[in-house]
């Protein structure tokens, strides 16, 4: 069994992947589709690319960042979720694909915008707002069924990139928070920062030193400058009721 299913590898999804599975949580993602994102013609208000970023190539490297850090990425659009138990929320979830293998899982985010008709015999509670449905969600990204969760779009979050990354992030914390980690912050600092005040290390803060500080910038720009080296020739999926 999985520690934890992400339906939907888009934005909100891929950015829960990244925190769940450098937790060391043994993450699947399973998307059936494609990201609305990819219907951008130019990203320009994503924090960290001055002149903007093609959003397929963005999407790209966040599926690499997801895969680097543990996850699995599987295709296939998920038809079905239950409770492996009806009373016992531990006992973890079925998954059902569309033509795919079943899988289980003991925890399931939804960031599977705009679909979530998967989750109805479970009981999690949605909104309709015009042709959509939200689920339901407290402000950690939790439903109401313990151990599921929604994460961007879907969980009714405006609709923009780096709203849906950054709650794809805080509901992989809130699942790994649930999963047992009572303090838990996903960052590298240098060497001493914590120990050179006597104290521990916490859970999941690397100390690096300088050799492996700048081993690391040099792994990065090596990877960002190949990825951006030639242009895509992937362009924007239209929207389907244009001609
Ligand atoms: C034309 C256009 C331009 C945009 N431009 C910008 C912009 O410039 N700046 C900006 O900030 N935002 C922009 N956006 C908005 C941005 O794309 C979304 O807010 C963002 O992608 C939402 O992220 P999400 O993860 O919630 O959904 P998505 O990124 O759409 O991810 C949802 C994923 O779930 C998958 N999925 C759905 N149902 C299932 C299922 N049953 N089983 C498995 N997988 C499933 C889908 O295939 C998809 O991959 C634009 C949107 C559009 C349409």
């Amino acid at each position: 069994m999985r520690d934890v299913c992400i339906v939907g590898g888009g934005v909100a999804g891929l950015a829960s992947a990244i925190f769940t599975a450098r937790a060391g949580l043994e993450t699947v993602v399973v998307d059936g589709g494609e990201s609305i994102l990819a219907r951008n013609a130019s990203l320009e208000n994503y924090p960290g690319f001055p002149d903007g970023v093609d959003a397929r190539r963005y999407l790209e490297l966040v599926r690499e960042q997801a895969a680097t850090a543990g996850a699995t990425l599987e295709l296939g659009r998920v038809s079905e979720v239950s409770a492996l138990e009806a009373d016992d929320p531990e006992a973890g979830f079925a998954v059902e694909t569309d033509g795919g293998d079943p899988l289980t899982a003991r925890r399931v985010v939804a960031a599977s915008w705009p679909d979530s008709e998967y989750l109805v015999g479970l009981g999690v509670e949605r909104r309709q707002a015009g042709s959509k449905y939200f689920l339901e969600v407290d402000e950690t990204g939790r439903t109401g069924v313990d151990g599921v969760y929604a994460a961007g779009r879907i969980a009714g979050e405006p609709h923009q990139t780096v709203v849906s990354a950054g709650h794809g992030a805080k509901v992989g914390l809130a699942v790994i928070h649930d999963s047992g980690t009572p303090f838990y912050h996903d960052w590298v600092a240098p060497e001493g920062y914590f120990t050179g005040r006597g104290r521990e290390v916490p859970p999941a803060i690397e100390e690096i030193d300088d050799e492996e500080r700048r081993s690391r910038d040099e792994r990065a720009r090596e990877t960002v400058l190949e990825r951006f080296a030639d242009p895509l020739e992937d362009e924007p999926t239209m929207h389907p009721s244009v001609e």
